[in-house]
């Protein structure tokens, strides 16, 4: 009985010696794996705060470029816009001047007088849209005024816009110089106001029925001799679609830009976006595709003035 009382002490007693040495081990390994799992936490943590202050510094980066880049683009395009509209120089009107006789490439200036309309100039601007041509649109106040959204197009779309006074009224147009003078200022205000650009003006003028000739003569030639005092340059044309003198057919339109265009160097066209004229928009992709297939480049008043 005693025996198996002591083999049983000795087995107890084994049992408590492998629990001694297991207890501190297990809580060595405990200890180490908390300590891992905290250290993996807070590491962690770290790591989000880092990414997140590196996400902020991009962010304020990028938003620093972004604003620098937009307010050069901003000078330069006030310096762009304020170049566009300074005075017309000496050198600017001999350029006027000799605008028939330019040689050095085959040039087409495409302008379209008493507009905007509702109706016809949208379909001109679309058809300039699709082959990528700029033209001259010499504007009425009065229709200024009444098509605004029209104007902006034109400009927004890189067209030049200039002067065809007020009215188009020769009666009153034609009344004194005081008179010609005021529809030239009022197309003028009203052109800035539609646009709200920054020092916007006209420096060309396309005088109702052309600088010469008629029974204004006379007042059209006291008008002509006081525009370059007033810094204003003025553009008849010697090349016409006769559009607005009863050429109502795609024959009759071809026929004479063919033969007003002949083998000049420079035309300027005359060609009319008033409400009657669709012949004009219907017949101007040929007019366009006459021009390119025989080698013009196609400018506008302010490419031929170097002011875009
Ligand atoms: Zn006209």
């Amino acid at each position: 009985m005693a025996r198996k009382y002591m083999y049983f002490l000795n087995e107890e007693r084994e049992k408590l010696s492998v629990l001694e040495k297991l207890v501190p081990a297990l809580l060595i390994f405990f200890l180490l794996f908390t300590t891992f799992v905290f250290n993996q936490i807070i590491a962690k943590q770290h790591s989000v705060v880092a990414v997140e202050q590196d996400c902020d510094y991009l962010w304020t980066i990028q938003e620093n470029y972004l604003e620098e880049q937009r307010i050069k683009l901003q000078k330069e395009l006030e310096a762009a816009q304020k170049k566009r509209y300074v005075d017309l120089t000496n050198e600017d009107f001999d350029k006027m001047q000799h605008i028939y006789s330019h040689k050095d490439e085959k040039i087409v200036f495409l302008t379209f007088d008493d507009g905007p309309t509702s109706n016809i100039t949208p379909q001109v601007l679309d058809i300039l849209k699709a082959y990528d041509v700029k033209a001259t649109f010499f504007v009425l106040g009065k229709q200024v005024v009444r098509n605004p959204d029209l104007i902006r197009r034109e400009y927004n779309e890189g067209h030049s816009i200039e002067s065809h006074t007020y009215s188009h009224s020769y009666k009153t147009v034609y009344a004194s110089k005081e008179s010609f003078f005021d529809e030239f200022n009022r197309t003028q205000t009203s052109l800035q106001e539609c646009l709200g650009v920054d020092g916007f003006r006209t420096l060309v003028v396309r005088m109702p029925g052309g600088t010469v000739g008629g029974p204004y003569h006379n007042i059209k030639k006291e008008i002509s001799s006081e525009l370059r005092s007033k810094g204003i340059a003025s553009l008849d044309w010697n090349c016409l679609t006769k559009d607005a003198e009863g050429a109502d057919t795609y024959e009759a339109i071809m026929n004479n830009v063919y033969t007003y265009t002949g083998n000049k160097t420079s035309v300027v066209l005359l060609m009319h976006d008033a409400d009657t004229k669709q012949i004009t928009a219907d017949t101007l992709p040929k007019v366009i595709e006459y021009y390119r297939d025989n080698g013009y480049k196609f400018v506008t008043v302010e490419d031929y003035l170097g002011r875009v």
